[in-house]
């Protein structure tokens, strides 16, 4: 049993956590994601993950079952006046004239499907591609990209679309199948288009979306040299993933003053 004193001083102990634990409000949340959100895009694109097409979004806090994601604009040019909120079907909340991503498909079926992804990253890296035709998988060569998979799936439009889509992914159906490929894992590449990456924050997600290109162009290189490849196991790949994803700190502020500097250039 507690004296008096001692319960006063863990009552306002316990006061004083509950205020910090609400210091930010779900508004504040979502006011530092939409930040991040546009740092991210000139992140993916100053490392080559996002040229002039591809997109990243971000979940609401205040409202899960909405979305963020900038309007139709190459990701370098993205400001946070770009930014849109969308619902999971995909209707804007407030377009104001501005143009939708066609593939934003992508992300809302993902986030109906994966309550825990808070990130999605949908690119053409161009390292993934040839894993994307071909019937060797993506797999994890490089510590960097633990989160991988020993096989990472593979989205075939045609299963879903027939033979005749565009190759893009601009209804909900679509954007279903391909989210049923990604299950529960992080990444998922797209025959002859390129991937979607997903995390639990936008900075994860875009150290997954850096480090995915990086592994396809080492796996490249090792099959390459022609001789024995050794993969990491899904034991080290697991265990060196939640290692990284506790970081991704560290790797976001690198990346994002170099995007910061090129923007800032002549
Ligand atoms: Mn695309």
């Amino acid at each position: 049993m507690l004296r008096p004193v001692a319960r006063g001083c863990l009552g306002i102990a316990l006061a004083m956590f509950a205020l910090t634990a609400q210091a930010i409000t779900p508004e504040q949340e979502d006011a530092e994601r939409i930040g991040d959100l546009v740092i991210a895009n000139h992140i993916l694109a100053d490392q080559g993950v996002l040229d002039g097409f591809g997109h990243i979004s971000v979940r609401s806090a205040k409202n899960p079952s909405h979305y963020f994601i900038a309007r139709s604009l190459a990701p370098a040019l993205v400001t946070i006046d770009d930014i849109m909120e969308y619902d999971l079907d995909d209707h804007a909340i407030d377009a104001r004239g501005r143009h939708s991503y066609i593939e934003r498909f992508i992300h809302s079926e993902i986030y109906k499907a994966r309550p825990d992804v808070q990130a999605t990253i949908h690119s053409h890296s161009p390292d993934v591609i040839p894993f994307s035709v071909s019937d060797v998988p993506l797999r994890p060569v490089s510590h960097m990209a633990g989160f991988l998979l020993d096989r990472t799936p593979v989205f075939e439009i045609r299963s879903t679309g027939g033979d005749g889509t565009d190759m893009l992914v601009r209804d909900g159906a679509l954007g279903a199948a391909l989210a049923k490929v990604l299950g529960g894992g992080t990444v998922a590449l797209m025959r002859g288009h390129g991937d979607v990456v997903v995390g639990t924050s936008i900075r994860t997600a875009t150290m997954h979306a850096i480090y995915t290109n990086l592994d396809a162009r080492l796996q490249a290189q090792a099959i390459a040299l022609g001789g024995h490849v050794t993969y990491l196991n899904q034991v080290e790949a697991a265990s060196i993933s939640r290692v990284l994803d506790d970081q991704a700190d560290r790797a976001w502020e690198l990346w994002r003053a170099q995007a910061s500097r090129i923007r800032q250039g002549p």
